[in-house]
């Protein structure tokens, strides 16, 4: 196997997308191409490598306006969970895997952000693509307290099962860093630090000030 992980600024609101493959198999996915899709395919192309998938970690406008673009360049079948707007051919839930070459990408369903949400995790490299779940110092914005309460769920369940040296690589450029690892999100990342829902729920209140307080971006 040989791994080829590009993480690329897609456009729209500092979205990330990411090209994500094995050389030897000359396959590859892409993840979120929104915006750009023309330049995901192309780095693919230029790469000699076949993109089976398009994955979505989740359906909302920024992270999917790529899809019928990206998939009718390439013959990729849209992969996302079942409920995602994007009604994908693959559908895929908490737990399911999938094979890309030698690289084995294993999803989980993160509610809260979005209903669909799944994040992707590539088990050998331990890469996690967190979309809107994780972003390098925050998380993902929520409408409502019951969405927030979802979501610190979610995180648990994150936290829980990957290992510190995973890295995790964000849906939008929106921290210090463009990416991070799960052990620095850990200690730094003032959501992750919250030791129950009632502090997490209230981080979320308080988050402008929050921000403005320490000079945050
Ligand atoms: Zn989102």
């Amino acid at each position: 196997m040989q791994l080829v992980f590009e993480q690329i600024r897609a456009g729209g609101d500092r979205n990330f997308g990411y090209l994500l493959g094995d050389r030897d198999a000359g396959q590859a996915v892409l993840i979120d191409p929104s915006y750009s899709p023309e330049a995901f395919v192309a780095r693919a192309e230029e790469q000699h490598l076949a993109v089976t998938h398009v994955i979505n970690t989740h359906g909302h406008e920024d992270h999917i306006n790529g899809n019928s673009t990206s998939t009718a360049m390439t013959g990729a079948a849209l992969a996302a969970h079942p409920s995602c707007p994007s009604c994908p051919a693959l559908s895929i839930s908490d737990g399911d895997e999938l094979t890309i070459g030698a690289l084995r990408l294993q999803f989980m369903y993160v509610p809260g952000h979005a209903i669909d949400h799944l994040t992707v995790y590539e088990t050998t490299h331990r890469l996690l693509i967190t979309g809107d779940l994780i972003f390098v110092g925050k998380v993902g914005g929520t409408p409502s307290d019951e969405d927030a309460r979802t979501e610190w769920f979610s995180l648990q369940r994150v936290l829980a099962a990957f290992p510190d040296e995973a890295t995790v690589w964000p849906g939008h450029d929106y921290g210090a860093r463009p990416s991070s690892t799960i052990a620095l999100e850990r200690e730094t990342n003032p959501f992750l630090r919250c030791t129950n829902v009632a502090a997490f729920l209230q981080l979320k209140r308080d988050w402008p000030e929050f921000k403005k307080r320490m000079g945050l971006k």
